[in-house]
């Protein structure tokens, strides 16, 4: 479940040198080019998935812990006191690089903000019917 033309398929696989962290039958996890700070990871699968929607459920299950297991590492030996997993999927949310893949980006005291929002309003009925727009599509 390759795609020839995807470069985290060939960074993955191991075709395009990386700074790996760790790898596995199933992942390579490795340092962002572009790093929101010191030690950014990337959790890439080896097999091609575009995004989280088509991720099979054993797949989906690793990367979670996956992801536990690189930030309580990144805690330990970098000195950040958290971490965010974020994972983008679709151009509108930011994604650039459609092979899915879950960001680990370490926080560390006295850092810049990031991966906020600005709360709204809704109102009780709004909300309820937009979970029930959700639940119909279920
Ligand atoms: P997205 O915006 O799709 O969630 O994240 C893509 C991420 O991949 C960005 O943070 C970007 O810096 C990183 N990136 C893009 N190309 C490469 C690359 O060739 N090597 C590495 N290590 N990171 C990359
Ligand atoms: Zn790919």
């Amino acid at each position: 479940m390759r795609d020839e033309s995807c470069i985290f398929c060939k960074i993955a696989n191991g075709e395009i040198p990386s700074a790996t962290v760790y790898e596995d039958e199933d992942f390579r996890v490795i340092l962002d080019l572009g790093p929101a700070s010191k030690g950014h990871a990337l959790i890439l699968p080896k097999n091609h998935f575009k995004d989280v929607c088509g991720l099979d459920q054993e797949t989906a299950g690793k990367v979670l812990t996956l992801g536990a297991k690189i930030g309580t590492a990144m805690k330990k030996s970098l000195g950040c006191t958290g971490f965010n997993l974020v994972q983008n999927n679709g151009e509108s949310a930011g994604q650039t690089v459609f092979h899915f893949h879950m960001h680990v980006i370490p926080r560390y005291e006295g850092g810049p903000a990031m991966v906020g929002w600005t709360p709204g309003k809704a109102d009780p009925d709004e909300l309820a019917a937009t979970a029930e727009q959700i639940k119909g599509a279920l």
